[in-house]
């Protein structure tokens, strides 16, 4: 036994989802295996299901941490362990358990542990409570430097004993949890080159929705190289996703209609409401469901109360605003985690921040609102742009 490495994969929430159970492990194996793929790991990687759990095997000379990091970075995935295996009878899991502790001990210097015995097995003779006794005896016995400590042992090792093996391991590495990609539907998140609305399409992903993108600039106020990275950022945002399509919208036309037109102090409102137009055509056309946004309360002016009431009334799709309430701190720092954040903090202009006006309206009417469009040709704007996109592919 163990000429492999063995990953055991715990779902996590997808364990809670009942009798669609199956579904949703079905789903995760098969993002799992994509993504592996997708790696540069072939066949001989291989993972497969079994009594809730999913098992990730690969031969001795495939690079496991690499394998790790690929797995744990699938949406789903709880944790992961390293594993390796025994036969389920106390001799074979005593043996195993003695080799591994020596393993442990010379390549982290180890001093005490506790055995934490499991029997998922209700037929095997042993208790979970005896098992972690019988094995803490035999590794005292195999490897003398040890010690037993219950309290806070450098290793708590795990023995879980099922029907048709036994697992041994002691790490548990975090993956980002939430649910399998695809199980959710597909939404449009406007992505800007910003910190927020890339957090905003990575949550909503997390949660099982496949995602699609839509950005605006200003060329030539905004340049090409501004561009090239909301391309770059949405390549980051992709290598959890996988590939996706961005449409890319010049607003420009409609900026100009807006500054001559209308007021100054509604130029961002009437924006962002003609952003919301564009976007949800584009989701029409595309099969989403719904708009994504990385609005935040009262981050900016555009992101009040009263300007998001403005905003969402231009729309009928939902609009999900994954990050309202939270504290701009706390978005930055998950920025940072999923590894967004150095290149959205790259200083390149956006179409927002052209014809900015001086003192932005933060309490927008509704009638006011809709009064200054009435200048406009709302329909014909929205149609000429959505008729102009330019559809990227972004690969992870
Ligand atoms: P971000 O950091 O995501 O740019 P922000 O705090 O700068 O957000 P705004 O510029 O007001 O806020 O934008 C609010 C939301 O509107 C963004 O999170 C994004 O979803 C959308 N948005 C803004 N600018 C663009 C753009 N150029 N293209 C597509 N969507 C955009
Ligand atoms: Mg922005």
């Amino acid at each position: 036994m163990n000429e492999e490495n063995i990953l055991i994969v715990r779902c996590g929430e997808v364990a809670l989802k009942g009798q669609n159970k199956p579904y949703f492990e079905r789903m995760l194996l098969e993002r799992i295996r994509k993504r592996l793929l997708k790696a540069g790991f072939t066949k001989e990687v291989h993972s497969y299901r079994h009594e809730g759990l999913i098992y990730v095997k690969s031969p001795k000379d495939v690079d496991q941490e690499e394998v790790i990091k690929e797995v744990s970075k699938v949406f789903g995935v709880a944790s992961v362990s390293p594993a390796v295996e025994a036969e389920s009878n106390m001799d074979s899991i005593g043996e195993e358990a003695v080799k591994y502790m020596m393993n442990l001990i010379e390549t982290r210097g180890i001093k005490t542990f506790k055995v934490l015995g499991k029997r998922a097995d209700k037929s095997f003779p042993v208790t979970s409570p005896e098992i972690g006794r019988q094995i803490g005896a035999k590794i005292l016995i195999g490897c003398k430097v040890l010690k037993v400590d219950v309290h806070n042992p450098d290793c708590l090792l795990h023995v879980d004993v099922r029907h048709d093996a036994t697992y041994i391991y002691m790490d548990k590495i975090a993956g980002f949890g939430g649910l399998p990609l695809g199980t959710n539907g597909k939404g449009m998140v406007l992505l800007s080159g910003g910190i927020d609305s890339p957090v905003a399409a990575w949550m909503m992903a997390k949660r099982g929705m496949e995602i699609e993108a839509v950005h605006f600039h200003s060329y030539p106020y905004t340049s090409q190289r501004a561009q090239e990275k909301v391309e770059e950022l949405a390549s980051i945002v992709a290598s959890y996703t996988g590939k996706f399509n961005m449409h890319v919208i010049n607003l420009l036309p409609i900026q100009e209609q807006i500054v001559q037109n209308c007021p100054e102090n509604e130029t961002t409102i009437l924006l962002r409401r003609f952003m919301m137009r564009i976007a949800e055509k584009v989701a029409e056309q595309t099969d989403c469901m719904m708009l994504i946004t990385g609005e935040d309360l009262g981050q900016v002016a555009s992101q009040t109360a009263e300007a998001l009431v403005v905003t969402d009334a231009v729309v009928t799709k939902p609009v999900m605003r994954p990050l309202i309430a939270m504290d701009k701190v706390d978005i930055m720092d998950m920025a940072k985690e999923i590894g967004t954040y150095e290149k959205s903090i790259e200083p390149y202009e956006d179409c927002c921040t052209v014809f900015l006006p001086k003192h932005p309206t933060t309490k927008p009417k509704l009638d006011r609102i809709i009064e200054s469009e009435s200048k406009l040709d709302v329909e014909a704007l929205v149609e000429a742009a959505v008729d102009s996109q330019e559809i990227i592919q972004i690969k992870a």
